[in-house]
């Protein structure tokens, strides 16, 4: 007995020094996973419907698709999209008319009719929440995020943060950063652009949002083409092979499933702060 007792106590103490490390680090902080990743789909293109809805459902994934009010495939496929929500994903909210602001270098497409930097903020404001309307519509939910067109976050010179503050439960914002589950900023969520990367390149991305315990978002246009913003069919899906053979660590949902979750931990930690 004493020849084991002393291996035996190191041991032990090794167990609880490693829980405690873990805890510290927030290891399992996402709703028991060690991180979380967002796949976010923008412009409602008709390859989401066709390419990207498809193999996220065989692999039981669920995103978030930002669909303008015009986009073309929800006047055409409204079915579609509705099917889409069925299953499970978000619809996400990107105005009536994706403004974007026509007075910055390089913004000759923007049409002059909703061009952001004309907007007054009851214009801005009225759009998005008739764009809320127009979604409920269609997949009878009150509970969704929203993204910022062209990532632009100011109008009138003021900031839309706290303005929809009471439209959503969270917005995506463009500034590429992970985030652990304290430093997200529930109306400026960051974000990755994926422009052409390969597989192997988001698939490192994620790695390193799982080492460091953190939520890591992307924002898709074109897959398998359809926009000038663009990843390749076979590379996109070898990361979401990826995270379905990664699951049970990596927490995939979409955006508003992700911004409630961080609410209420985020409110949790303030009421335990509030007791000290
Ligand atoms: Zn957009």
């Amino acid at each position: 007995m004493k020849t084991i007792q002393g291996p035996l106590i190191t041991i032990l103490m090794l167990i609880v020094t490693i829980n405690a490390v873990s805890q510290e680090k927030g290891q399992y902080t996402w709703n028991g996973h060690q991180c979380a990743v967002a796949l976010t789909y923008d412009d409602g293109l008709n390859v989401h419907l066709d390419l990207v809805a498809p193999t996220l459902d065989s692999a039981g994934l669920k995103a978030t698709f930002y669909i303008p009010g015009n986009a073309l495939s929800l006047r055409n496929r409204l079915n579609d999209w509705r099917t889409l929500a069925k299953n499970g994903h978000e619809l996400g909210n990107h105005t009536l008319f994706h403004p974007c602001a026509g007075d910055l270098p390089g913004r000759e497409w923007v049409n002059p009719d909703y061009d952001l930097s004309t907007y007054t903020m009851k214009r801005m404001l009225d759009e998005i929440r008739l764009a809320n309307t127009l979604l409920q519509s269609i997949d009878g939910r009150t509970k969704r995020t929203f993204a910022y067109t062209c990532g632009e976050e100011m109008v009138e010179g003021m900031s839309l943060n706290s303005e929809i503050a009471e439209d959503f439960v969270g917005a995506r914002g463009v500034v590429p950063k992970t985030m652990e589950i304290g430093e997200v900023v529930m109306f400026d969520i960051g974000a990755f652009m994926v422009s052409g990367q390969t597989g192997e390149a988001l698939i490192a991305m994620v790695e390193k949002a799982r080492k460091d315990f953190s939520l890591i978002v992307f924002i898709f246009h074109g897959v398998g083409g359809e926009h000038a913003i663009n990843v390749d069919l076979a590379e996109h899906n070898k990361l979401l092979r990826y995270l379905k053979e990664n699951e049970r660590d990596i927490w995939v949902a979409t955006m508003a499933d992700i911004a409630e979750f961080v609410m209420a931990h985020q409110m949790s930690l303030e009421r335990l702060e509030g007791h000290e």
